[in-house]
């Protein structure tokens, strides 16, 4: 029997990327399941926005392959090539239209909608309006649909934004840092939102805050100089001689 290729939603095999000599990424390999939520931390220049990066197409790989589902080459497409296979990215600040309410924003967000004038000017379907509220209910902002989305706490806004990636239905998220900024009841809350999406969507969240990452980790993938350290659960990685090393700082000296 021939071995027939393991189905991955993403894998990043042998991807380098070099900014003015420094290997940002290197040597990265990272393989993840269909409906898996990954957790990657690591140090600050770790390369994990870099390779964030990478995967939707906002950075170029100097070598490597980058691939999505069985034969999707990622690095011969940009940006919004990427976007409409269905990889949504948030970014650590939510860039939502603040003067629109909750509602409105994720209907601009629905996929095939295109601008905010004729969107907003043109009259919702009821498909739409169910797939609204069904995005409402997952991000737990039902009772919030007619207030405008600038006067929303900070958590709120946060998960408005993933709501409108939500509304895009993608198969792969990509959340960075989304537990900054929120008081411990937010950060919870945001903890079971990621938790309920993996199966349904792939996730991948960047974060620093342990205690976070402890609450919705599956399996964790520890970046260091563009590498992967290691990789499992969140007890294996944080006994991890190497992961400790790196993380406090423990330097052992070479010797040559
Ligand atoms: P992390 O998100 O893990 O903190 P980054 O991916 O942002 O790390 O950065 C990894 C390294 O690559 C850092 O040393 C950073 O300064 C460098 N880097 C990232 N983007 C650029 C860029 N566009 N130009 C030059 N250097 C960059
Ligand atoms: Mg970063």
């Amino acid at each position: 029997m021939s071995h027939s290729k393991r189905e991955f939603i993403l894998s990043l095999e042998g991807v380098n990327k070099e900014f003015d000599g420094f290997k940002a990424i290197n040597d990265l390999n990272f393989y993840m399941d269909a409906g898996e939520l990954r957790v990657i931390i690591g140090p600050n220049g770790a390369g994990k926005s870099t390779m964030m990066d990478i995967i939707t197409g906002r950075t170029r790989p100097d070598t490597g392959k980058v691939e999505f589902g069985k034969d999707t080459d990622l690095t011969a497409l940009n940006e919004y090539q990427i976007n409409r296979l269905g990889i949504g990215r948030k970014f650590q600040t939510p860039s939502v239209y603040v003067d629109h309410t909750v509602f409105e924003n994720l209907w601009l967000s629905l996929e095939g909608t295109r601008s905010v004038w004729s969107t907003l000017f043109s009259r919702i379907t009821p498909a739409q309006r169910e797939r609204i509220q069904e995005v409402l209910k997952t991000v737990g902002l039902v009772d919030r649909a007619d207030v405008k989305a600038g006067s929303l706490a900070h958590g709120q806004k946060q998960w408005l934004e993933i709501g409108m990636l939500l509304a895009q239905n993608p198969r792969l998220l990509l959340v960075d840092e989304p537990a900054a900024g929120m008081t411990d009841e937010e950060t919870a809350k945001t903890g079971e939102l990621l938790v309920s999406l993996a199966g349904k969507h792939s996730v991948i969240v960047i974060e620093h805050d342990m205690v976070f990452v402890r609450q919705i980790a599956r399996t964790v993938t520890v970046l260091h100089q563009g590498h992967v350290l290691c990789e499992g659960t969140v007890d294996q990685v944080q006994n991890n001689e190497r992961v400790i090393e790196v993380y406090l700082g423990r330097k052992k000296k070479a010797e040559h």
